[in-house]
């Protein structure tokens, strides 16, 4: 395939490992990307001797990343150094209520049983059948391109149907299992963080439980911008060429093919091209009417997953209650997720993330300093204003003090804060969405906006807004399926 050209638009998880399937084949893939680094939601910054990831932090499914760089002969280790956090991460639900989650399955058996007698059990089997779907998803599901129910109809799929809770609300299945409120918050954060109420989730995410407490919770020393810098390494080893700084301006149509992209002034001829750029924006912005998969309305009645409002901070000591990974579920889960999905609103009393990676990683703060990567979810598309952020900076900073019992604020010697205009500004994000589309019962797989258009033969869609969804994993995911799917139909038009 050496004479065609791919143009991918967007170099996040999804545009990186698109081009790089893309050139593994021998074809000569431009990514062009309106941003003046390469990673998207997951770049990274400097700033007076810290260094912040901007966007994920959680590194959940291993063999996803292993299985990527295994596609090229490579190992995660060509690139960048897990380490095995212990604990995986800690929740607070109060002054001098924490739990650390250890890695040793025995270990939280009996950390459950003494919170609610007999769940140490339940949790075993509760594991297994997180297990079993994850097994089944990783093998069967995940990987469908989901032009269609049929795809399903496959004999696996349909003996495990019932196993999998494809249909039940992940909320209902958990508190059959569990009933302590505190073990419930625990089993649906993953849910709730990621993309949707637990009620209006199916139970198959319980996968994201196993993922979380059996697979391990790592970090790759460095930070997550190692991932990105293997990835762009490896692309480049590809042959593939990359235009910063250059947004993409149109889609360009002639007798029923995309024929191109234009961008920053300059036209890219292309025999295909995929876009992972957000959906929304591609269709909405890039491409005409006439060959649009989805109408305006269409997009304004999706559910989208949260968006966040963050802060980079750095601290001029170090602190001794924080984990690598901390949760602040101090308050009330259920009012939260409300506020998120159906009210919409500023949140009352929020719940909140705090990642330290300076507690793994001495080169992300200067000695003896603290890097904090405070996150809020947030409803998608809520009025973002100096005020606002403001407001919860100070909110968040007092409950961390009140909870941790240490002083924080006063050690604060950077902050930078990150929300809706930012996310819409830097990415073109739909209502300033940091996750995509919510894992809700009526956006699951063949309800998910399409990999493919409909219309045109020669454009695909990749990333967090098509199948499987949100996260690192699955954007690596989604990014195999769309250059498969076109690589197939190069092939047929040869
Ligand atoms: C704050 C935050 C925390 C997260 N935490 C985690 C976590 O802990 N673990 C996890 O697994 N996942 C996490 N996620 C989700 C994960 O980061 C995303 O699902 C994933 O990075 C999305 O990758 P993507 O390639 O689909 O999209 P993006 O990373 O958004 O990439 C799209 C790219 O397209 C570019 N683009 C847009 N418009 C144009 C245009 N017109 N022309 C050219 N380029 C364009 C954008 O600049 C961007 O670079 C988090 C996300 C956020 C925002």
């Amino acid at each position: 395939m050496n004479n065609k050209k791919v143009v991918v638009i967007g170099s996040g998880f999804a545009g990186l490992a698109t081009a790089c399937c893309l050139a593994k084949e021998g074809i000569q893939v431009t990514v062009i990307e309106k941003n003046n680094e390469v990673g998207g939601r997951a770049r990274s910054y400097e700033a007076d001797g810290f260094m912040f990831d901007m966007g994920p932090s959680w590194y959940w499914m291993p063999d996803v990343f292993e299985q990527f760089f295994g596609f090229f002969d490579k190992k995660v280790s060509d690139y960048y150094q897990l380490h095995l956090l212990e604990p995986s991460f800690s929740i607070y639900y109060g002054k001098n209520d924490k739990i650390d989650i250890p890695t040793n399955p025995e270990a939280l058996e009996k950390i459950f049983e003494t919170m609610e007698p007999g769940s140490g059990l339940q949790l075993r089997k509760f594991l297994a059948e997180a297990k079993y779907k994850y097994e089944v998803s990783m093998c069967d599901l995940v990987f469908k391109r989901s032009y269609s129910w049929m795809e399903y109809l496959d004999k696996r799929i349909i003996t495990a149907f019932f196993r999998l809770h494809l249909l039940q609300p992940f909320s209902k299945y958990v508190r059959k299992y569990f009933k302590h409120p505190k073990l419930l918050s625990l089993l649906e954060f993953p849910v709730l963080f990621l993309g949707a109420q637990p009620r209006h989730t199916p139970a198959l995410y319980s996968m994201m439980n196993y993922a979380g407490l059996s697979l391990g919770t790592w970090y790759p020393m460095g930070g997550m911008k190692k991932i990105v810098a293997g990835m762009e390494t490896l692309a480049k080893s590809l042959g593939v060429q990359f235009a910063m700084n250059c947004p993409a301006e149109e889609i360009c149509v002639e007798h029923n093919k995309v024929t191109g992209v234009r961008a920053n002034h300059h036209f890219y001829a292309a025999d295909a091209v995929v876009a992972s750029s957000d959906y929304h924006h591609t269709e909405q912005t890039l491409l005409a009417p006439e060959w649009r998969n989805y109408s305006e309305p269409y997009w304004q009645n999706r559910t989208m997953a949260p968006s966040a409002l963050i802060f980079y901070i750095g601290v001029n000591k170090k602190l001794d209650s924080l984990q690598h990974h901390n949760l602040f579920f101090d308050e009330d889960f259920e009012q939260h997720a409300k506020e998120i999905y159906e009210t919409k609103q500023n949140p009352n009393k929020p719940l909140f993330y705090v990642c330290c990676p300076s507690r793994t990683d001495d080169s992300v703060a200067p000695t003896g300093n603290e890097n904090l990567f405070v996150l809020m979810p947030i409803a998608a598309g809520l009025e973002d204003n100096d005020g606002m952020r403001n407001y919860y900076y100070h909110m968040l900073m007092e409950r961390m003090e009140r909870v941790t019992e240490e002083k924080i604020k006063d050690h604060i010697i950077y902050c930078k804060s990150y929300c809706v205009n930012d996310f819409t500004a830097d990415y073109n994000a739909f209502k300033g969405n940091a996750y995509g589309l919510a894992n809700t019962l009526r956006q699951t797989a063949v309800l998910k906006p399409s990999l493919k258009n409909k219309k045109l033969p020669n454009l695909f869609y990749a990333g967090q807004l098509t199948v499987p969804g949100p996260g690192v994993p699955p954007a690596l995911i989604s990014a195999q399926i769309a250059s498969h799917e076109l690589i197939n139909h190069l092939k047929q038009k040869q």
